[in-house]
Parts: C-alpha cells; sequence; structure tokens
C-alpha cells in the first residue's frame, strides 16, 4: 500500500488555524452560490458494532464542517439492516461521539429531541427535526436520542411507491442466486429479469403485499428499472427493497420488508435537510444511484450531494467493526472497550484525550488518495497533549530497595515536586523522602557499560526532587541476587540546601517504601506485530503481538491513591497512565497509555 504523505517527521507541520481540503472548498463555493441557507452534514454508522478511530476521522470531518459554518451534523443511525444491530450499539455510538466532540457547541452534538418526528419549523423545504436541539440545547442531554434512517420507513416506502407509479421500480420475482447471475459483470452486460415488464398496478400490489407479510425472505425484492447494460453495474436495476421476517432494534416488528443501503441513504440524507453526504472512496461507484434515484423522484431543492474522501488506514491495527468483532468473540482481546483496541471507547479507556483524536484528524487532513497512516502521528498527538495536561507523579514498577542509612527510621524528609513544568499554575505538591524508598531495578547496574549515568556501586544519582544519594553496599540474598542497596543520601543538596546545585549526570524517580500505595499497571503494546496486518492477504490473527499486555505490581506515590477513574498522569520516565475506569475502589489498576519516547522507532530500523 502507499504510504501516505504524511508519515512522521521530526518537525511535525503545526495544525493550521482553520483546516482546508478539496470538501472543504467544495462546501464553501456551495455556500457562496446561495445553493443552500445552513449547511447539513451528517455522521451515519451503522450500529452493527462499536465506532473506531476510522470512524472518529469521519466524525472530525462531519461535525467540524458543521462547526466551521455554522451549521449542523445530524448522527444518524444507518439501521436497515435488522439482523446484525442492537441498541448496545446505538447507546455506545452515541456515547463515542459525544465523548469525541466534548466541548463543542450543542447544534453540532447531531442528536434530536427523542421521539421527535415533525416539528413546525422546516430546513430546505423539509420538517426540521432538531430544531429544538439546536436552539435549546444545555438542559436536554437526556432526552436527546440520534436521527435514526428507520425511524424514515413509511416515507420511503411512499418513494418507493411513487418511484413504481412512474414506471421506474418493479417487483422481482428472481432468486437472491439468479440475481446475482443476472447483474453480469463488469466486462459482461446483464440479463433482464423477466419481472421487469409488469405493469404499474401489479407490482404496486405485490410491493404492498411485500409489505404486509404475505411472502418468505427472499421470494421477491423491488428493484429500481435502470439499465441492464450499464457499465456501471450499481445501475443495473439494483435491490431496493427485500423481504426479512426479522425484530428491528429500534421498529420492532412493524416492517417486514427493509431498505436497501443505496436507496434509504440518498433520501434519509434528503429528508433531514443534508447539503454534504460525505462517505469513503468506495462508495463513489454508488454516486450515479445516489443521484438517480434523487433526480428519479422530482424532489425540491437543493438535493444533497455525495462527496467521496480516503478512509483511514492506520499501521500495526485492523479498522473494520467485523474484524473488530472477531477479536471480541475469540477472546483476542477483553471487549471492545479493551485498551489495545482501535476503537474510540478502547482509546478512551486507554487514556486518550478526546482532543487527541481531533488534533490527529486534522494532521492527517482529507484526500482523495487510500493510503497507510503511520501510527507513530497518532502516537505524537496523544503524548503532546498527555505532556501538557497530565500531572507528573512518581511510581516504580520494577522496583528494588534502596536503604538510606544516614536517615532514622520513622524519620520523613518533605520534599517539593513539580506537578507539571508544562504549567505553572498546577504548582507543587509534598513527597517525602524517607529511609527506605524504591528505584526501578533498570536504574541500578552492578557493572555498566561506558555511558550509563544512573546508580552503580559506589557511584551517585540524584533522586528527583530530593538528593543526591552515593551507593555503598549492595546485598544479597543466599542465591547471589541483589536484594537492596544501602547508600548514603546526601541531604546537603537538597532545594534550598548549601550544595543544591551540585550536579551529577542522572536523576532517578523513586518513591517511599513505608508510605507507597501498591497499584497493578497494564503495560499495554501495538496488537499486531506488522505494520500491515493484513498484507498480501495474510491471516491478521498471525501476526497477534503474543506481548501486546503485560501486568505488573507497582509502588506510587500516596497522592495517587485519591486517584478517580479516567484520570491521567505521567509516571515520570515512565509514560503516561491512567487509572482504568472499571477500577474497583479499594485497589489501583492503571494502564498505560503510551510510553513517553516511541520505542519502535529504533526496532523498525527507520
Ligand atoms: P466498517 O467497515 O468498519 O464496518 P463501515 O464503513 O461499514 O465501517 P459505517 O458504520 O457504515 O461503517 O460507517 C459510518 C461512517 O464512517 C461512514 O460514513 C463511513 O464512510 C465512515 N468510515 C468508516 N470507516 C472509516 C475509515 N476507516 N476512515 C474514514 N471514515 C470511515
Ligand atoms: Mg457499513
Amino acid at each position: 500500500m502507499m504510504r501516505a504523505a504524511h508519515s512522521i517527521m521530526s518537525d511535525m507541520p503545526s495544525t493550521p488555524a482553520v483546516p482546508s481540503d478539496f470538501i472543504r472548498d467544495i462546501v464553501s463555493e456551495d455556500a457562496a452560490s446561495g445553493r443552500h441557507r445552513l449547511v447539513v452534514t451528517r455522521f451515519p454508522p451503522e450500529p452493527n458494532g462499536y465506532l473506531h478511530i476510522g470512524h472518529a476521522k469521519s466524525i472530525c470531518l462531519n461535525f467540524g464542517i458543521a462547526r466551521e459554518n455554522n451549521g449542523r451534523c445530524n448522527l444518524r443511525m444507518d439501521d436497515t439492516n435488522p439482523t446484525k444491530e442492537d441498541v448496545e450499539y446505538v447507546e455506545s455510538i452515541q456515547a463515542d461521539v459525544r465523548w469525541l466532540v466534548s466541548g463543542w457547541a450543542d447544534h453540532v452534538l447531531g442528536l434530536k429531541p427523542r421521539g421527535a418526528h415533525a416539528e413546525a419549523s422546516t430546513i430546505h423545504g423539509r420538517p426540521d427535526h432538531s430544531i429544538a436541539a439546536i436552539r435549546g440545547s444545555e438542559a436536554a442531554g437526556h432526552d436527546l436520542e440520534p436521527f435514526f434512517a428507520s425511524d424514515y420507513f413509511p416515507q420511503l416506502f411512499g418513494f418507493a411507491e411513487r418511484l413504481i407509479e412512474k414506471g421506474l421500480a418493479y417487483v422481482c420475482d428472481l432468486s437472491p442466486e439468479e440475481t446475482d447471475r443476472y447483474r453480469g459483470a463488469p466486462d459482461r452486460p446483464g440479463q433482464e429479469s423477466p419481472s421487469r415488464h409488469r405493469t404499474v398496478a401489479e407490482n404496486l400490489d405485490l410491493f404492498r403485499r411485500m409489505r404486509s407479510g404475505e411472502f418468505p425472505d427472499g421470494a421477491r425484492t423491488l428493484r429500481a428499472k435502470i439499465d441492464m447494460a450499464s457499465p456501471n453495474v450499481w445501475l443495473r436495476d439494483p435491490i431496493l427493497y427485500r423481504i426479512r421476517h426479522a425484530t428491528h432494534h429500534h421498529t420492532g416488528d412493524a416492517w417486514c420488508i427493509y431498505p436497501m443501503y443505496d436507496f434509504a441513504h440518498c433520501l434519509s440524507d434528503y429528508l433531514e435537510g443534508v447539503t454534504h453526504s460525505i462517505c469513503t472512496l468506495e462508495f463513489e461507484v454508488h454516486r450515479p444511484l445516489y443521484d438517480w434515484l434523487l433526480g428519479a423522484l422530482d424532489l425540491a431543492r437543493p438535493l444533497p450531494r455525495q462527496i467521496e474522501f480516503a478512509r483511514l488506514n492506520l499501521g500495526y491495527t485492523v479498522m473494520s467493526k467485523r474484524k473488530l468483532l472477531q477479536l471480541v468473540n475469540e477472546g483476542v482481546v477483553t471487549g471492545w472497550d479493551d485498551p489495545r483496541m482501535p476503537t474510540i471507547s478502547g482509546l478512551r479507556r486507554r487514556g486518550v484525550l478526546p482532543g487527541s483524536l481531533r488534533e490527529f484528524a486534522l494532521q492527517i487532513g482529507v484526500t482523495k488518495f487510500n493510503g497507510l497512516t503511520d501510527v507513530a502521528v497518532l502516537e505524537k498527538c496523544i503524548r503532546d497533549d498527555l505532556n501538557r495536561a497530565a500531572l507528573r507523579r512518581l511510581a516504580v514498577i520494577q522496583p528494588i530497595k534502596v536503604v538510606l542509612t544516614n536517615i532514622a527510621p520513622g524519620e520523613s524528609i518533605a520534599c517539593e515536586a513539580t506537578n507539571n513544568p508544562e504549567d505553572p499554575a498546577s504548582g507543587t505538591r509534598t513527597v517525602h523522602l524517607t529511609r527506605e524508598v524504591w528505584i526501578e531495578q533498570d536504574d541500578f547496574m552492578e557493572v555498566p557499560p561506558p555511558k550509563y549515568f544512573r546508580l552503580r556501586p559506589g557511584g551517585e544519582v540524584r533522586l528527583k526532587y530530593a538528593c543526591i544519594i552515593r551507593c555503598d553496599e549492595v546485598v544479597r540474598d543466599a542465591t547471589g541476587a541483589v536484594v537492596e542497596l544501602r547508600c548514603f543520601a546526601d541531604l546537603t543538596t537538597r532545594t534550598g540546601q548549601p550544595n543544591a546545585g551540585r550536579k551529577v549526570k542522572a536523576a532517578i524517580h523513586w518513591v517511599s517504601a513505608t508510605l507507597a500505595v501498591p497499584a497493578t499497571i497494564r503495560l499495554y503494546d501495538r496488537l499486531f506485530t506488522e505494520e500491515e496486518p493484513e498484507k498480501d492477504g495474510r491471516d491478521f490473527k498471525s501476526v497477534l503481538n503474543p506481548h501486546s499486555l503485560r501486568v505488573v505490581q507497582a509502588w506510587l506515590e500516596p497522592s495517587l491513591a485519591g486517584a478517580t477513574p479516567g484520570e491521567r498522569f505521567q509516571f515520570e520516565r515512565l509514560g503516561y497512565f491512567c487509572l482504568d475506569a472499571s477500577s474497583p475502589p479499594q485497589s489501583l489498576v492503571f494502564n498505560r497509555t503510551i510510553a513517553l519516547k516511541d520505542s519502535w522507532a529504533k526496532t523498525k530500523g527507520e
């Protein structure tokens, strides 16, 4: 796959204040030409899974355009396929969109008052379902809901009848297999269905009987009468309705015929007064059908227009609900919100801020060319955001004990620690140095290589925010393993003391062994070992990273006992961590959002 031009660079271009791309250009031109009075976009997920970061790109684009144009963006469930959809997905989608655009004005939130079907007000000549939600806003929250394509089933049925009356649709008796066979291939024209020349009256009668449940699944379809020889196979009498005796999560048992995507989508856009229907490139070949259907029904202007852009493909992940569902169902991950998943809920649980995803969407931009986005671009957005926002804390994840021999047992020395050097307003806190402290095993080496500046026998290192210590003695257990380091703490090198300015080459983090609180830390890594898990048709499950989750026990500075679920911190020198949303009250479970540096960059040989 072609690598996109925006792969990571050390000097990443800063994001322009007002984004600009070919879609935004089209929207501006349309607005200037007076084609419509309000820019209306929509984000139309099918509720058959949780949203992933590819959807985040689409959300940022659609809601972003609405926001920039003082227009609006409808969140619409594209729920025309009863068998794969579920309310669980409807609810997760709503929560994820809310989170991703949090902080943006209500009118771009894309919801409507619950149960609203028609309002006195109109938009582009259509009933404005959302007017109260747009202007009434704040209090609303709980009584808002998304739009549902399935709410339009009655109108869509009416549009289908109108097509039949105009001689532009017919009921077809071919089986699904015959329909496929008759369609032909791109290089070979299709063959007309024997049902194609039914009278209008016969078609209307059969279509209404399909709706009333007279026929079994697959017995008949409603098809548009277009052109079986069209070079575009989507125009070869596409199916508009099929029979499905199934309970729908939103309409229950009211319907046993369901409209196909192509029929429902353009008309749902139309009914909502959508002006720009933005979708991914696969739908470019559907656009003639989108326009044909709207044109055939003689609808009032302005008509929505479809614009396509390249979908997001991200390194080291798979990006389709079907494949993500497979990871969930097969227990590869713990659920849709497993912090290793590229889902919005997974990223949130991992500790990613919504602004990082919005910044990522701006940086990758919008193009017409499918490419592969370097995951380092995303990781940099996450780090930069957390660097500004996260409070610094001390934690030790692979501890070795240090005994400071000149500090008495029970003595505790208050030290002032900076909360966030990027944000002076965040102030300082007190951490206590005691006789026994934990440091990382990595920060001590008995026989260090050249350029190792941390602790060694007889060597010195600074305990951050405290003082310089010197390693006088290494204590071993019966097996010879190092279990304790006995050190001298030079208390004259503390802040405010005469030797505060004395320099040593390294400063390490530590926690008081007597005061620290225990925690479980989940160290997450990429889910796949290959940048393109499905390259050359490979099964993505063959390149799962066996080390994508490592669980360790750690010691944290005592202030972290008061952390609230979802709260994010930088554990100094270790990375960014977030208290897991379902961390039980009496214990602390932290997820590592991301390490401080990209440790993969060097292993990739770049
Ligand atoms: P999936 O293949 O993951 O199921 P989908 O396209 O079927 O995705 P929908 O629920 O139909 O998922 O998508 C809702 C919207 O999100 C559509 O407008 C679609 O174009 C957009 N979208 C989906 N995947 C991506 C992606 N990877 N990059 C950008 N936009 C995407
Ligand atoms: Mg889909």
